[in-house]
C-alpha cells in the first residue's frame, strides 16, 4: 500500500500553515513551523508570486496532506463527491472526514491521523463488532467503532485511553471514554470541519 514517508513538517512549511501531522509536538511549543514558516528548499524564503493555478493547486495539496491521502485516492473521492447529491466541495470534505483513520483521530484515540492509520493497520479496532484493518474505510451513521478487547492491554493504547476523556470530539461522534468506543450519530456536515479549507478552489482545479 503506497504511503508518504517524507518529512511531515516540511509539508506544513510548503503549505504555509500548520497541518497538525505530528500529534503532541504540533501544540507543545516544539513545532518548527512556529519558528520558521518559510517554504522549504534553498529559495524557500524568497517571496514568490503565486499564480491562479498555483493557488488552486496549493489548496488541493493542503487538504490532501491534512487528511494524509495520496493523489490517486483524493481524486477518486472527488469523483465520488461529484456523483453525490449536493455541493461537490462540501461532499468531498465530508467523505474525507468519514475515513476510519480520521474518525479515530477525531474521537481522540490517536494523536494524529498518521498514528490512527497505524493503529488501524495493526488491527487494534473493531467496526460494528468485526475486526477492521482498512484506514480508508468510510463510516456510516450508526456505526460503532471500538478498541479491540485484546488490544486494551497494549501500552500505546493504554496511554491513549488515559487521555481520551480529556479530548473533545465533534458532535457527530458520540464517545464512550470508559469503554473506548464511539458511535457515529450522524454523517459529518461541512460546518463540522473547523480547519480552514476553500473547497471551491479544489473543485475549480479538478473541473479545468
Ligand atoms: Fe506541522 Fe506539526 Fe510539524 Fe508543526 S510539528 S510543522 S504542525 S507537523
Amino acid at each position: 500500500m503506497a504511503r508518504y514517508t517524507g518529512p511531515n513538517c516540511k509539508m506544513c512549511r510548503r503549505e504555509g500553515c500548520k497541518l497538525y501531522l505530528k500529534g503532541e509536538r504540533c501544540t507543545n511549543g516544539k513545532c518548527p513551523f512556529d519558528h520558521r514558516s518559510t517554504a522549504p528548499g534553498q529559495h524557500g524564503a524568497a517571496r514568490k508570486k503565486v499564480g491562479e493555478y498555483g493557488k488552486h493547486l496549493r489548496e488541493k495539496q493542503k487538504t490532501r496532506r491534512y487528511y494524509g491521502v495520496l493523489e490517486k485516492q483524493f481524486r477518486s473521492y472527488y469523483r465520488m463527491a461529484e456523483k453525490m447529491e449536493g455541493i461537490t466541495g462540501a461532499n468531498l470534505l465530508c467523505l474525507l472526514e468519514r475515513r476510519l483513520d480520521n474518525v479515530i483521530y477525531r474521537m481522540g484515540m490517536a494523536e494524529s491521523r498518521k498514528e490512527a492509520r497505524q493503529l488501524v493497520l495493526h488491527a487494534h479496532f473493531t467496526l460494528n463488532g468485526k475486526k477492521v484493518t482498512i484506514p480508508s474505510l468510510l463510516v456510516k451513521a450508526g456505526d460503532v467503532i471500538a478498541v479491540k478487547e485484546t488490544s486494551k492491554d497494549n501500552v500505546k493504547i493504554r496511554t491513549l485511553a488515559e487521555a481520551l476523556a480529556t479530548k473533545t470530539s465533534p458532535k457527530w461522534i458520540e464517545k464512550d471514554a470508559q469503554n473506548l468506543t464511539c458511535r457515529i450519530v450522524a454523517l459529518p456536515q461541512r460546518d463540522d470541519i473547523d480547519f480552514e479549507i476553500n473547497e471551491q478552489l479544489i473543485v475549480e482545479l479538478y473541473s479545468k
